[in-house]
Order: C-alpha cells, then structure tokens, then sequence
C-alpha cells in the first residue's frame, strides 16, 4: 500500500545543519568545544533587546498569540514604510515561500527557479505537485534571461534569491528591476531577501518600493540571519493587498507565536545589533577569504553571511572534509543535494571560530 499522491512520495526531505548535541553524541566530542558554521546563523546570538521583550512576554504564553501580528505588523510598516495590509507574517520565511507556492501554484503548473538556488524552492514546489523548471546557473548565479526565456504559459512563479544561498551571488537592483518588469502579469515573482541586511550601502536597493509598481511581486525578508532569530521562526512577505489576501486565507491562523511577535518588535528596532552584525560579518569574510587565498582554495565571492568553497576536485570531496572536520568538532555544511559535491559552504562565525574552522581545515587538507 502506498499512502498520498506521487509528488509526495517523491519530496526529498530537508537537509539541515548537524545539530552540535548530535555531532557530540556521533564523534564522542564535548559539545562545548563543537564550533557550528552550519546553518548562517548569526554568531552574535539572540539580540539581549529580543531576550528581554521575550521575559515580558512570557507572562501571557498561557493565551494563543495575536493571530494578525498587530503591534509586529506595525512595527515593520514603521520600518520600511510599507501599509499593513502588503504584510504577511510566515513562521520563518521559510513559510511565506510555501504559502506563495501553495496559494498561487496547482498540479500542472509551474514553477522557475536557478540551478544552485535555495533548497526550500523545489521542496515548495514538489509539495504542490507543479513542475520544476530550473535554469542553469551562470557562474554559480542566477541567470536572470535565461530564467525568462524559460517561462511558460503554465509557469505561475518564479523564484529569485539575492543574495543566494549556498552560492553567495548577488544581482545588481536594477536588473531584477528589469527582469520583473518583463515577466507576465500572471507570473508572480518572489524575491527572496533572506541575506539583504548584510549588503554594503552601495549594494542596497529599494524593492519595497518595487511592490507598489508590481501587482505580481511578493518581498520575502527572515528574522533567522541578521537579526539573530533563527530559532523562533520569523519572517515576512511584502506584497500587494491581493496577493497578501490570498497568502493569508492559506497560512495557519496562529503561524508565528506569542514569543517570536515579541522578539522580532524589539530586534527590528535594535539598530546597533544589526549594524554589529554586519560589520563582524564583514570582518568575518576578510578573514576567511584572506586564508582561502593564502592557502590556494577556490571559493565563490559571497554576498551572504557563509561562504562557498571548493574543498577538493574529486566527486567526493565535499563528504569526505565534511567528515573530516566533523572529526574535529568543525560543523560546516555539505552542499552535495545541491549538485555541488567538490563544495563546502562554511557560515561567517565570530573570529575565534572562524580560526578554528581554518585551523582544522588546514590540518584535514594538508
Ligand atoms: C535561510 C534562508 C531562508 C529562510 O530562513 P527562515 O529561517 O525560514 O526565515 C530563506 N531563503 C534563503 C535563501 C535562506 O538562505
């Protein structure tokens, strides 16, 4: 007996960053001295601004949460100078690009998205049962012409992450500008920002205000990287009334808890913890990059908080320095389900952990 429909069968599950409590138990090491640059999050830990909005907050956990994120809601209108009715609230934005996938893609349909992009687009699009249409990459990036040539009269979504992860690549504002402006109306674009925080200033471009020119655009930010959130599930999509309306009739009634509303309020006002973040994530990338160069190994320039590098030439050689380092208490992550088995993608850790991480790399290596 086979149980629920062939595209569910078919899903290949997530695969995270190793817990460092599971490396511990797996390589019999003390979790105090494992060093996790596994999953981009952020090395600085949970805002002290988030940790105290949260000790007020705990006080009413006996009570659902506020179901429409009001004073959340509020809080990123004030920020980014967007209406509360473009916003949607995603358990992570995790959720916002299963809920786009979900309210606007059926069995049939499909879905466009780059070779090498985030893993979370074919896993939303499997889950519908829609067809994947990926576009080979263009040095590890996305290749904005090929991917809308690729567009069908059956494609209702595309997804764009810039930066990217795993790869670190970035487009310039202006070409997504163009590229959205050349899709079909009936094709909705979601432009995932996941990483948009850590761009310099003469990086940065507005898409916020893209939203009010394009009906079929849906801004996805998470709370889980530069805001220090990861573990309390946060982000959210920015989109027109209509699409905002047609992602809220699908998302969970109470999709982000009492604790994560209260925590994302106070780190969305937490201007000095943001800028913290970026500049040690800076720093962090001199580093990393600077003893890649020093030691001959090839890695990818990255827009992002991690970086992507190649650990070996043969098939094999992501896995086995995955391993390697595992041995040594290094959790970095393998990117082989990518269809980059020679790369490793190491998150950008405070600078003690990064050393470590080139420390062990240069023992596994030589
Ligand atoms: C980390 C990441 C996300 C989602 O993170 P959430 O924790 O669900 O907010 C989305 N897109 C990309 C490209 C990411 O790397």
């Amino acid at each position: 007996m086979n149980f629920g429909p062939d595209y569910v069968r078919a899903i290949a599950p997530y695969q995270g960053g190793k817990p460092i409590s599971e490396v511990a138990r797996e390589f019999g090491l003390d979790e105090a001295t494992i060093v996790k640059l596994a999953s981009n999050e952020n090395p600085l830990g949970l805002p002290d601004s988030a940790r105290q909005a949260m000790m007020t907050a705990l006080t009413e956990l006996a009570r659902y949460p506020d179901s429409n994120g009001f004073d959340l809601k509020g809080a990123i209108s004030k920020k980014f100078g967007v209406p509360t009715d473009w916003i949607t609230l995603g358990n992570g934005s995790n959720d916002i690009l299963e809920l786009a996938a979900r309210s606007l893609v059926t069995a049939g349909q499909s879905v466009v998205y780059a070779e090498y992009s985030f893993a979370v687009y074919p896993l939303a699009t499997q889950a519908v049962g829609a067809r994947h249409i990926v576009v080979p990459a263009k040095n590890f990036g996305h290749d904005l012409q090929a991917m809308r040539a690729a567009i069908t009269a059956e494609t209702r979504l595309v997804f764009v992450a810039n930066p990217n992860n795993p790869t670190g690549s970035f487009i310039k504002g202006e070409d997504i500008h163009a590229f959205i402006a050349s899709v079909p109306e009936s094709v909705v674009v979601v432009l995932d920002e996941a990483y948009t925080e850590y761009l310099s200033a003469a990086h940065r471009y507005d898409s916020l205000c893209w939203v009010s020119e394009f009906p079929n655009l849906i801004v996805s930010r998470s709370f889980s990287k530069a805001y220090g959130l990861a573990g309390l599930r946060v982000g959210f999509g920015i989109a027109q009334p209509g699409l905002t309306d047609l992602m809220n009739r699908l998302r969970q009634p109470f999709n982000v808890n009492s604790l994560a509303q209260a925590a994302a309020i106070a780190a969305l006002n937490d201007e000095t913890y943001l800028e913290k973040s970026a500049v040690l994530n800076a720093e962090g990338y001199q580093q990393l990059t600077a003893a890649f160069d020093q030691m001959g190994i090839e890695y990818l320039p990255s827009f992002g908080n991690f970086v992507l590098f190649r650990a070996g030439t043969e098939d094999g050689a992501g896995a086995r320095v995955n391993v390697a380092l595992l041995k040594k208490g290094i959790i970095v992550r393998p990117v082989g389900n990518y269809g980059l088995p020679q790369w490793l993608r190491v998150s950008i850790g405070l600078p003690d952990e990064n050393a470590a991480f080139l420390t062990a790399l240069k023992l596994v290596l030589s």
